[in-house]
């Protein structure tokens, strides 16, 4: 059995919620315990355990990051998920988001452009018996038509401009968690689908690397 199984992280995980999570202001109490419950280490690879719970991302290969904690938190928060709905994220990553999300809704849809990222994911996923998450290898600039509406959509990249395609596969009701902005910051914004249009919020700024794709950045 690998070392890194037979370290406690649960203390650690407890204050990385006190300390960068709850302490900024997220109050949702199935939140901060699924965020108490994933073994976020398991998600980067071993060298990197150590630093699983602290304030920042880490990279997950293929250039791309595992985003930081209290920004995994804060837009899980803002999806304002009870339990009974359908998750679409774009932008799987190392599969960290996606088992946050499949612990508060009922079906966790979840697309990632890069193969072997997503391949990494599907297999800690499998070995949490995180059962309630599907992952598609594609441009998730297009959403996922088949599954849509969703009741919440979440981009971990960043966007360019406001992915209309995915404000179109929202539920009434629905919210949608994007950052927009160009490569090197961005304002993370929520949009929620009411009878009479969308109402937008700007909840602060952030970073996170390119969403790349039809309706995103080209391909470098
Ligand atoms: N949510 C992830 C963080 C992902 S980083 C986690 O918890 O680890 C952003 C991810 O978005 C990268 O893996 C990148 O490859 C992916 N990505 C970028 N553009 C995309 C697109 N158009 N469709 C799907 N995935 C995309």
């Amino acid at each position: 059995m690998a070392v890194s199984h037979k370290v406690d992280y649960s203390k650690t995980r407890q204050r990385m919620v006190d300390e960068q999570i709850a302490s900024r202001g997220v109050t949702d109490i199935r939140v901060l315990n699924a965020m108490n419950k994933v073994p976020r280490h398991l998600f980067v690879e071993e060298a990197l355990h150590g630093q699983a719970y602290n304030d920042y991302p880490l990279p997950i290969g293929e250039k791309q990051t595992i985003s930081q904690p209290y920004m995994v938190a804060l837009m899980t928060e803002a999806l304002e998920l009870k339990g009974d709905e359908r998750v679409l994220e774009i932008g799987t990553g190392s599969g960290y988001q996606a088992a946050i999300l499949a612990e508060l809704a009922e079906w966790v849809y979840s697309i990632e452009r890069i193969r072997s990222l997503a391949n990494k994911a599907r297999k800690i996923l499998f070995e949490l018996h995180c059962y309630n998450i599907e992952i598609r290898v594609s441009d998730g600039t297009h959403g996922w038509k088949e599954n849509a509406p969703f009741q919440a959509i979440t981009v971990t990249a960043g966007a360019p401009e406001i992915p209309q395609t995915l404000l179109d596969q929202l539920a009434m009701g629905g919210r949608l968690v994007v950052p927009v902005g160009n490569a090197f910051s961005q304002t993370l914004v929520r949009f929620i689908r009411t009878k009479g249009g969308f109402k937008r919020e700007n909840m602060g700024g952030c970073h996170f690397v390119k969403l790349i794709g039809k309706y995103g950045w080209q391909e470098e």
